[in-house]
């Protein structure tokens, strides 16, 4: 059983000493109904309790108890209120509340965690004992953050880190749906490098990003066309332009918030924009060629990410909104600019970099409709990717991206009403042989559910809402094409050569 014990110090603004009278009155009515009110009927024993109390000067020193109804922080609120009802009468009001104990013990965690559990914030010590823990609140946690339901987040937080535990470092869960026919190979080498030597892609400054030459952004625009008049067109979707700036509200409302920093690229603008306030910073550049970083980062704050799962920003369009029925399905894709990533692991080639260009395709309606539209978009990439194509691929049922995302590695409990994800995978001939060597993830498409219109207060006039999407890069897709077909285009498919213009690239000196 879950057991609350809390001490805290409530801060008159006058000396109360003599009206410790009013004040018991108070506390003892607290502890026989207040305490209790809203506890179920039977349990009353596992709301608060007071279990003491004492005045000295200004303050009033109290100690509360309870189980899981009723908490005892949330009976200390209930008390500081009440307590100022009284202000009038005893001539004083709360004025500072000071936590000076809070321990939560027996929290259930439903495994025995095998690493310790850490939190950073207004808690010093989590003590895990078999499959239970107890959580040691510093005195850094105020009325404010109880308040703001802080106490239950840190509960719950603690209970998922134990459980993230038991998830992590086992393999992903995934099961093959589909396969492709065995193709041949036309080609046995990383086409990156290839790129790289005929000029058609060059490294730039940054990591994993590249200035894509003319013959390469001619295959990028014959794959745009393929997907526009296979996909898009034949099921009804039209293209939108998403922002590619991310402010905090949308990670925090996505749930990217929850874990995607060290995956981010942060953006920062200037605190005070005046010339005079950076003159430190452009002085030092005259005369050092350097750039100054610490002058800057001293002079600009995060207000936040660069796009990185592409259709998060987009539901700023729908937000706080009731979407009429007449507007449902809504279907629309975006191509309008990169997403970025700091890919901790490592950058290679085309096959993995931190500025990538996609496709984002996103549907909303009944849940009936989005299953459905999956279904059609996911059977339209088969068919262009296996016959248009004619690429060598599988695809697999894996773990969502929004929960991996977000830290999670635990197929979603709505996986049986129609929610997650299929993978396309493709074969790397470069990479070895196909059974024993990783294929490359290159589009995934998805039915996520009620997760978004419920984060960013979308409703349908005409009930459930729920909503898909699916994504896949350019560079991906290109370099699995040119992995399995190499650069002769005469062996390349119909459907390609009639779109792309290869002439000669730049040649240098
Ligand atoms: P991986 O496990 O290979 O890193 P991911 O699970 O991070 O892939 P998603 O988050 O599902 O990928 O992103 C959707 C799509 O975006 C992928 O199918 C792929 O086409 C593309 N993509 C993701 N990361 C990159 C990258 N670093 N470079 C190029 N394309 C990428
Ligand atoms: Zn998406
Ligand atoms: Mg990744």
């Amino acid at each position: 059983m879950m057991l609350f014990e809390l001490e805290a110090a409530l801060e008159f603004s006058n000396d109360i000493e003599g009206q410790k009278g009013e004040i018991e009155e108070v506390l003892v009515n607290a502890d026989k109904e207040l305490f209790k009110r809203g506890a179920p009927k039977g349990k009353e024993n596992e709301a608060s309790q007071l279990r003491g109390w004492s005045v000295k000067g200004r303050v009033l020193n109290v100690s509360i108890v309870s189980g899981r109804y009723v908490r005892a922080p949330d009976a200390l609120l209930r008390l500081r209120n009440q307590l100022n009802l009284l202000g009038t009468k005893i001539k004083a009001g709360i004025r500072k509340v000071e936590i000076k104990k809070l321990e939560v013990k027996g929290v259930e965690l439903g495994r025995e965690p095998k690493q310790p559990i850490k939190i950073a914030f207004y808690v010093d010590k989590i003590e895990v004992k078999g499959d239970k823990a107890d959580i040691k609140f510093s005195p850094s946690l105020t009325v404010d953050v109880i308040e703001g339901g802080g106490v239950d987040r840190i509960i719950e937080l603690v209970v998922e880190k134990a459980e993230r535990q038991e998830y992590e470092g086992k393999a992903e869960i995934k099961k093959l749906l589909w396969e492709s026919k065995t193709k041949e190979m036309l080609f046995d080498k990383d086409p990156s490098s290839e790129l790289e030597g005929i000029n058609w892609i060059r490294r730039t400054h940054a990591k994993g990003q590249f200035v894509y030459g003319r013959n390469f952004t001619s295959l990028v625009n014959a794959l745009r066309e393929i997907l526009v008049e296979e996909l898009y067109k034949p099921l009804g979707f039209r293209e939108m332009i998403f922002p590619k700036f991310e402010p905090w509200d949308v990670p925090k409302k996505s749930g990217h918030a929850k874990s995607i920093y060290p995956d981010a690229y942060y953006v920062m603008v200037p605190k005070v924009s005046s010339p005079k306030e950076w003159e430190e910073t452009m002085d030092y550049f005259r005369i050092t060629g350097e750039i100054h970083k610490e002058s800057i980062m001293r002079k600009v704050e995060p207000v936040g990410i660069l796009s990185y799962a592409q259709c998060p920003p987009f539901w700023q369009f729908l937000e706080g909104r009731v979407v009429k029925g007449e507007s449902l399905p809504l279907k629309v894709y975006d191509w309008s600019g990169p997403t970025y990533r700091n890919e901790a692991g490592g950058t290679h080639g085309i096959a993995r970099v931190e500025e990538f260009h996609r496709a984002e395709t996103l549907f909303i309606g009944s849940p009936e409709e989005v299953i459905k539209i999956e279904k059609e978009v996911e059977e339209k990439l088969t068919f262009i990717l296996d016959e248009l194509l004619d690429l060598e691929v599988r695809k697999y049922s894996v773990i969502p991206w929004w929960m991996s995302q977000e830290g999670e590695k635990k197929l979603s409990d709505k996986a049986n009403e129609g929610v997650g994800t299929v993978d396309f995978e493709a074969y790397l001939p470069y990479r070895g042989e196909r059974e024993k060597s990783e294929w490359l993830e290159i589009q995934n498409i998805s039915v996520i559910g009620e997760k978004y219109p419920k984060a960013f207060s979308v409703k349908s006039s005409r009930g459930e809402l729920w909503s898909g999407c699916g994504g896949g890069s350019f560079e991906r897709w290109i370099c699995t094409f040119l992995a399995q077909k190499g650069f002769d285009k005469e062996k390349w498919p119909a459907e390609v050569v009639k779109r792309v213009k290869i002439e000669d690239e730049v040649k240098f000196a």
